[in-house]
């Protein structure tokens, strides 16, 4: 399993996405067998990342989903902090 983005690769198999994660951000899909990643690129198409088998991309993609849960929780503890500092100089 990698942790690698790359081009997405279609193989010539038609490509299931099956799941979008929170703000769009990844999407779970299914290609020949073999389970993936993917995510907007910034110069335009897609990425992938973790193509293999069930378990180890769904580690991966817990993983991701998990890093960005955090980011918003992060995000939401910087607003509460700058509103309570806001209050307070009010
Ligand atoms: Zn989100």
């Amino acid at each position: 399993m990698t942790r690698f983005w790359e081009p997405y690769q279609s193989w010539g198999n038609r490509l299931r996405v099956t799941e979008t994660s929170c703000c769009g951000k990844y999407e779970w899909a299914c290609q020949g067998g073999l389970f993936l990643i993917l995510r907007h690129s910034v110069i335009g198409g897609y990425e992938e990342a973790g193509r293999g088998r069930y378990r180890e991309a769904r580690a991966l993609w817990d993983e991701l989903i998990h890093e960005h849960d955090q980011k918003h929780h992060r995000r939401a503890m910087a607003t509460l902090a700058s509103k309570k500092l806001k209050r307070n100089v009010a």
